[in-house]
């Protein structure tokens, strides 16, 4: 089974870390189960609402160090780092490594569609020693603080909210700034009190420190050469592929359940590539091609 190791992971009330995740197979059930919970609209520039990816992230986890089968309200704790990096992970196993991408040249003399291909194992990042519980944030004469890495908890804070960017902003700042003093070392505070060098070091140190799967990519264009910035989000990502495969699996386990005789049950046990080499070979059976042929290209 698919294991990875996060980078924060969870403290729990004793304060131990568990960063060592177990993902569930990567099989039809998984399959059907994340094309049915992820909203069906993910597969535009949808944000994937919080609440769905903890959800989620409960479905694609058979254990989190201590915790087997932990709930949505566990996972919830997980930094948004941590679930891009789940979000990742189980996309790989389920279809691998290759992204291919469409994007439209931003250049207003060009707009020409360019493909893009991603290798996903290049977004991922190394993971060593467990990102700090705290990250320090030094705005030298400015002052200093301190931030932690935001969660889902905190983003299904932000997805109730509907107000403004710097307000939202705000709100989440509140949330995870501690011990924020201004040049002279007084206590300062809320947010928006901060001043302004320091909020800006601490927005950057948000961005920056956390340990996270990169998900802002540079591609030149092939038509005109303009650099194109490319932001991904590993949820819709994910949320796209089993979209488009939602509809396929039931085909799937229609012609391999007729044919073999196999229960729903039994096909879903399968991976989607050991699924696809049975395909394979009922293809080449059916059409009269040589099996081997068939097995070489599963
Ligand atoms: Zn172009």
């Amino acid at each position: 089974m698919p294991t990875l190791t996060l980078a924060h992971g969870l403290v729990d009330t004793d304060g131990r870390r568990h960063r060592d995740a177990v993902l569930a197979p990567p099989d039809g059930r998984l399959e059907e189960l994340l094309a049915t919970t992820l909203p069906p609209g993910a597969g535009g520039s949808v944000h994937v609402r919080a609440a769905v990816r903890a959800g989620v992230l409960a479905q694609c986890l058979d254990a989190l160090g201590g915790y087997e089968r932990p709930g949505a309200d566990v996972v919830a704790a997980l930094t948004r780092g941590d679930g891009d990096l789940v979000a990742l992970a189980v996309r790989r196993a389920l279809v691998g490594d290759a992204l291919a991408l469409v994007v439209r040249c931003a250049s207003p003399v060009c707009g020409e569609l360019a493909d893009v291909d991603v290798d996903v194992a290049e977004l991922l990042p190394e993971v060593g020693e467990p990102d700090p519980e705290w990250f320090d944030v030094d705005a030298g004469a400015h002052g200093r603080a301190r931030l932690r890495a935001a969660t889902g908890v905190d983003d299904a804070v932000l997805d109730g909210l509907d107000t403004p960017a710097d307000e939202r902003t705000a709100t989440l700042m509140d949330r995870l700034v501690a011990d924020a003093h201004d040049g002279a070392g007084t206590a300062v505070g809320p947010w928006r009190a901060l001043p302004a060098p320091l909020r800006t070091r601490a927005l950057v140190v948000l961005a920056t420190a956390p340990t996270a799967p990169t998900t802002v990519l540079e591609v030149g264009c092939p038509s005109c050469g303009a650099v194109l910035e490319l932001a991904l989000d590993p949820w819709v990502l994910l949320a796209r592929e089993l979209r488009a495969g939602g509809g396929r699996l039931v085909l799937e386990t229609h012609c391999l359940a007729f044919h073999y005789g196999w229960s729903q049950d039994e096909v879903y046990d399968l991976t989607r590539e050991r699924r696809w080499a049975y395909l394979a070979l009922l293809r080449a059976q059916l059409t009269g091609a040589a099996l081997e042929t068939a097995v070489d290209r599963g």
